[in-house]
């Protein structure tokens, strides 16, 4: 067996172990043709039987489907060439002081660490080796040591590349943790008490935060939870100064307008622009590059901040494509390149301050 026939194996056995009773979200067609009139569904009931739904995205197995990509599809991309994933040293040291303002910092995938003056919050932090089978590409661009003890955290959902066990193990013990419903009791049993579920479009209050769980189209599901049975989210994050919204892992839908309607303007837009081929299986979970920056129009963001690429290779693109496809994307849509801002690993990026036309 060669190189990418093995990859392939392993990654198909990933694959069945997060998707045993059947991945499934919406067909493309079907939500293409739910893109429609689709707000109110926004706000409609998701949760039934025991499992979590998309209501602008009608259910639909897909489970044929991912045994049909892992098995019977081609990859057209040569993956042989090595990575080019930028990191920059950081010690993470600055963590523990007082910014001016605010800066983000890029760990890797889908974990930022968020500066606010004196806070400081993770996104899904994963600071381990593997994403269950996947193993890291790049190391994280901070220790996790550097995590001061006042920080808090959001998590998008459970899936093994935003919910790592590890990193929640050494985190600091008190640290707060926001969650979307279902998940408070994986994190109870871990001895991390200090969790707060939050089903879309509730929020909380944190200090001087305003942490408020979204939709988002995408599902769940690890070995502790079956499919669906805990829900996904995107979070809006408003120190009061600064709105930041981050996608954790959905594919391109009404919500983005939505949100953008209700909430905006936003300063930073976290959003994920990897793991996205073969589209015919991938659209309904996962944007491409072009469908995030859409997002972050959609979304009214001052700034867009790349992640969900370089750490793990998930899908069939080369894990450093993405970028590039995304500089394309932003160029053919006449767009300013200043403001879709793809890190390096480790890199730390001041906050601009908000412009006029955003206030
Ligand atoms: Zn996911
Ligand atoms: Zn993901």
């Amino acid at each position: 067996m060669n190189g990418g026939a093995a990859a392939r194996c392993v990654r198909l056995l990933a694959m069945l172990t997060l998707a045993l009773d059947g991945v499934g979200i919406a067909s493309i067609s079907a939500a293409e043709q739910a893109m429609k009139n689709a707000s109110p569904s926004l706000y409609a009931p998701h949760h039934e039987s025991g499992r979590y739904f998309n209501p602008w995205a009608p259910q639909t197995s897909s489970f044929l489907d991912l045994l049909k990509w892992q098995l019977f599809s081609r990859n057209p991309y040569d993956k042989s060439a090595p990575l080019q994933v930028p990191r920059v040293a950081n010690d993470g040291a600055r963590l523990a002081g007082v910014e001016h303002s605010a800066t983000v910092t890029w760990v890797g995938h889908a974990t930022f660490a968020v500066h606010d003056e004196g806070d400081v919050f993770l996104t899904d932090p994963h600071f381990g080796a593997r994403a269950m089978i996947p193993r890291r590409l790049v190391p994280p661009g901070i220790p996790i040591e550097s995590v001061p003890a006042h920080a808090f955290a959001v998590v998008s959902h459970n899936h093994y590349d935003h919910l790592d066990a590890w990193s929640v193990d050494h985190l600091p013990e008190s640290m707060p943790w926001f969650v979307p419903m279902g998940l408070g009791e994986w994190f109870r049993k871990r001895g991390r008490a200090n969790v707060v579920e939050l089903d879309w479009w509730q929020s909380a209050q944190h200090g001087r935060f305003t942490i408020t769980c979204l939709p988002s189209q995408h599902w769940s599901r690890r070995v502790e939870h079956g499919t669906n049975e805990t829900l996904w989210c995107s979070w809006l994050i408003d120190s009061g100064q600064r709105r930041y919204f981050f996608a954790g892992d959905t594919g391109y839908f009404p919500g983005f307008a939505e949100f953008g309607q209700r909430f905006g303007p936003i300063d930073v837009a976290m959003l994920p622009i990897g793991a996205y081929e073969p589209r015919w299986f991938m659209q309904s979970q996962h944007m491409d590059p072009a469908e995030a920056y859409q997002a972050f129009l959609d979304l009214r963001a001052h700034s867009m901040l790349a992640m969900h690429w370089g750490t793990f290779d998930l899908t069939d693109e080369p894990a450093d494509l993405p970028p590039r496809v995304l500089a394309e994307a932003v160029r053919a849509k006449g767009g300013d390149a200043s403001r879709t801002v793809v890190l390096a690993i480790g890199e730390q990026w001041h906050v601009p301050k908000r412009p006029a036309e955003i206030r």
